[in-house]
């Protein structure tokens, strides 16, 4: 009796689980489409989505696109054909999306572009991101900082870098370091050996390390040979490791020729280490776990039929609408608060950047 008994209190609660698996999904699924895993970010942005929206009751349809603009719409045709709630999309080419979005829009389905703006398309219900042109003036601040351009030292050469130009964050991340940088370029206290500015020239097709690393060995070879690179932008950590690359291979790092001021972002690990090695000047936190918290608000409050919180509504204009946006603040790191903002915060353990 007593085994009976314990039997059927287990078979209850077995079922009382099941039911409450269930109902933890029962709130729809959400497409989760994000560019590519060889920027590590993307991975941790995917794994805090699906965690975030399966605490508040949601399934999670998470792709990756391999960087590949054909892959990603039809990824998200499938997410659309399944009956998704609401698409998140960090789009590979933010101008390739107005057909599938409308069809999306047609069918009920609301959109939120995730960190990336998608462009050309009325059909795109929220943004949420970090402040992107913020985050171009840090990195610029940190090579003003780094070269004393306060203290009047100077001039200094530097070369620029820009990401992928069909990514409209690139755009903001270079006129927020040049808002920075151009009065130091104007008065002749940094000077580009090369000539090179602006995007259409210095951008970086799909943010290709290899792409960066060579043009840099381009400019090494045509501007350097004699003289010497004091700090590149590099918009990036993932650029800012091929840019090393080169620079080391020309000798910089070693033998009394000094490292130059080297931006980037992501706090990347290979890049943290580099900043604790020295190799690497500063990069860009943008805490991976926020953002995906004030994207899973987004979708509870629209499902929800409740206004969505946002703290933008003039900057991010997609060339249809003024797309309402929540703007993270991103932070500035050198080796001077890695401890504090990637270890004591919990987003990385000590000996990940050992
Ligand atoms: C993101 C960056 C990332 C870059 C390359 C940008 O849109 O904001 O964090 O490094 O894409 O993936």
């Amino acid at each position: 009796m007593k085994i009976l008994k314990t039997l059927l209190v287990a078979a209850s609660l077995g079922a009382i689980a099941l039911a409450s698996a269930a109902s933890a999904q029962d709130k729809g699924t959400v497409g989760v489409s994000m560019p590519d895993k060889s920027v590590a970010r993307w991975i941790a942005d995917g794994a805090n989505m699906v965690k975030t929206l399966k605490d508040k009751g949601y399934a999670a349809d998470l792709q990756y696109a391999e960087d590949d603009v054909s892959t990603q719409l039809s990824q998200i045709e499938n997410m659309v054909t399944k009956g998704a709630k609401v698409l998140v999309i960090a789009p590979v080419d933010g101008t390739t999306m107005t057909d599938i979005l409308k069809r999306a829009h047609a069918d009920g389905i609301k959109v939120i572009a995730y960190d990336r703006l998608i462009r050309n398309s009325p059909d795109v219900d929220y943004y949420a991101t970090f402040d992107n042109f913020q985050v171009g003036v840090y990195q610029a601040n940190s090579i003003v900082d780094a070269l004393g351009l306060k203290d009047g030292k100077g001039p200094f050469n530097i070369e620029l870098f820009g990401g992928s130009p069909d990514d409209n964050n690139a755009y903001f991340f270079y006129d927020g370091a040049m808002s920075v940088l151009k009065p130091y370029i104007d008065q002749g206290k940094l000077v580009i050996p090369s000539g090179q500015t602006g995007m259409n020239t210095v951008g970086t097709l799909r943010w290709d390390a290899s792409t960066a690393q060579s043009r840099m060995d381009n400019l090494l070879s045509a501007h350097y040979t004699d003289k010497t690179v004091d700090a590149v932008l590099a918009p990036n950590d993932v650029l800012a490791i091929g840019i090393i690359s080169s620079l080391k291979g020309v000798g910089y790092g070693s033998g009394g020729k000094k490292m130059p001021v080297i931006t980037g972002q992501d706090a990347e690990l290979p890049s943290v280490k580099a900043i604790l090695a020295g190799d690497q000047t500063s990069t860009i936190f943008k805490d991976t776990r926020d953002l995906a918290k004030v994207t899973v608000d987004m979708v509870d409050a629209m499902a929800a039929g409740k206004e969505v919180t946002v703290n933008d509504t003039k900057t991010y204009n997609n060339g249809e609408k003024i797309v309402p946006a929540e703007l993270l603040k991103p932070i500035l790191v050198t080796k001077d608060n890695v401890q504090k903002v990637l270890i004591d915060s919990g987003y990385y353990k000590a000996d990940q950047i050992k």
